[in-house]
């Protein structure tokens, strides 16, 4: 049994698990500085970016949120304005 190499997880066969075989082959393609570049790129944010990200997230879903109630059609049918009802009392006591 080894411990993988770049991960730790424990294998029975190999030196690397099955994901970081995958990461391996795509190190020795590409070249590890070119992975390293990338993963820090994409992966590693400072705290102006990671803000900025939750704020696109924020808008998006607010958005998202905005429009399902919109689809909601008849607001009268869904939530009844109770003038309405007032009214409709008025007329039945008639
Ligand atoms: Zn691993």
């Amino acid at each position: 049994m080894f411990d993988c190499r770049i991960c730790g997880e424990t294998q029975i066969y190999n030196y690397y698990c099955e994901d970081c075989s995958i990461t391996r082959r795509i190190c020795l393609t590409y070249g590890k500085k070119e992975v390293r570049d990338i993963l820090e790129r994409v992966c590693l944010r400072n705290k102006k970016q990671m803000t900025n990200k939750i704020n696109i997230i924020k808008d998006k879903l607010d958005k998202e949120e905005k429009k399902d109630k919109k689809e909601l059609g008849d607001e009268t049918y869904i939530n009844p304005n109770e003038s309405v009802f007032e009214e409709l009392k008025k007329k039945l006591k008639k």
